[in-house]
């Protein structure tokens, strides 16, 4: 089955309507300022994660609207130097599946020395790319792994590469790019049970583990509210092995709640810290989770989406884009490019409108494109 890829409304492509204040980053008027770009390099991918893709692809794009490599370091150029951007990721699709990634990393990473630049990735490929893209600037990466057994593996990625993606993690930690961040998503009935498995082969290893909330952007439109798993109940399923309590220290705007992480039956010096009014012994190590659906945290937002098209999203939920690579291919300057990125993100919504208290909100709408086609 194909499932064609309905294209959500462009804004017009002249000066866009906007109060957005000259020289303040990309603003927007709910007073919020993206500092956090992420940047997808490709909409194709080699799984088909059911929360995501539909079995049989998506139509992807020709090669011709991607963007090159020098044109992502000129758009990353733009937000760092003209828009105050701090921080950059690369997503897709799945960006290994480009050949050049490294040549995308290595032209930013000459121009901007000091910008962390880190990765999303589902890791096939990583054993012989991690190095390359650490020697070619990257910062960071996070690695998504959703189950730690090959049938269930097989069941939510409909691709049987498990032991490519566990390959994959341990020769990214090889190659200096730590810690290792692994994102997993949870399913009802069929991966929810391995949370404390997940942990715990995440501790062992020092990898940094987020849950993420399913959100409705699966191609399928399968997402019910009654059938996610909130974060509550992944909190709830790692208090089956561990004790979690709040990590210290700000969140500061980050999207993932984090959590130490601490045995379920305390050590003796464990019983002793908490007998002197401490929470209980040195961590384990932290977890975080995620909660975009049943613990918004739009009002923090400090995102700003590019696709791999080049177009800006001013949010995940957005029903509106804004091109840019056009503008870039027909000449404009930086400061044009710039007037039209601030412009696309005074627009931005206050929130994603799916109500916590409400089931399936009226207000929620799922966007066109799937997760895989905006950028995770
Ligand atoms: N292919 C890469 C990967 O899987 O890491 C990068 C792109 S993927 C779209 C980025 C992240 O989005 C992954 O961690 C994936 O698990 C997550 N994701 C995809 N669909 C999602 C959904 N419907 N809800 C929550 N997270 C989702
Ligand atoms: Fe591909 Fe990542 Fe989507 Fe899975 S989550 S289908 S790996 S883009």
């Amino acid at each position: 089955m194909s499932v064609s890829l309905g294209l959500p409304r462009l804004r017009s492509t002249g000066p866009a309507p906007s109060g957005a204040p000259a020289g303040a980053g990309l603003m927007d008027r709910h007073g919020r300022r993206a500092t956090d770009l992420r940047l997808s390099v490709i909409d194709k991918c080699n799984l088909r994660c059911t929360y995501c893709m539909p079995a049989g692809g998506l139509p992807w794009l020709p090669a011709a609207q991607l963007m090159t490599p020098a044109e992502i370091t000129r758009l990353v150029h733009v937000g760092v130097t003209e828009l105050g951007v701090t921080e950059l990721r690369l997503t897709g699709g799945e960006p290994l599946v480009r050949p050049d990634l490294e040549d995308i990393v290595a032209g930013i990473r000459a121009a901007h020395p000091d910008l962390p630049v880190s990765l999303t990735t589902n890791g096939i490929g990583l054993t012989t790319r991690a190095r390359t893209l650490a020697a070619a600037g990257l910062s960071r990466i996070n690695i998504s792994l959703d189950s730690l057994d090959a049938a269930t593996f097989r069941a939510l990625a409909r691709r049987d590469r498990l032991a490519e993606v566990l390959a994959g993690a341990e020769a990214a930690a090889a190659a200096g790019l730590s810690p290792v961040k692994i994102n997993a998503v949870l399913m009802r009935g069929i991966n929810d049970h391995e949370a404390p498995e997940l942990l715990a082969f995440a501790l062992e290893r020092g990898f940094a583990l987020r849950f993420i909330e399913q959100m409705p952007l699966d191609a399928d439109h399968g997402w019910t509210r009654a059938e996610m798993v909130t974060a509550a109940q992944i909190r709830h399923r790692l208090g089956e092995r561990y004790r979690l309590t709040p990590h210290p220290g700000p969140r500061e705007g980050a999207p993932a709640e984090l959590w130490d992480v601490h045995p379920l039956t305390p050590t003796p010096a464990d019983s002793r810290a908490a007998g002197a009014g401490g929470s209980g012994g040195e961590p384990l190590g932290t977890v975080g989770v995620i909660a975009s659906v049943t613990e918004p945290f739009c009002g923090d937002c400090k995102r700003t989406r590019i696709t791999a098209e080049g177009r800006i999203r001013s949010c995940l939920f957005s029903h509106e884009e804004v091109e840019l690579l056009p503008l870039l291919r027909a000449g404009a300057t930086d400061a044009q490019l710039a007037e039209r990125w601030r412009a696309a993100m005074w627009a931005k919504p206050a929130a994603h409108g799916m109500d916590h208290t409400g089931l399936d909100s009226p207000d929620y709408v799922q966007p066109e494109r799937p997760m895989s086609a905006i950028g995770g």
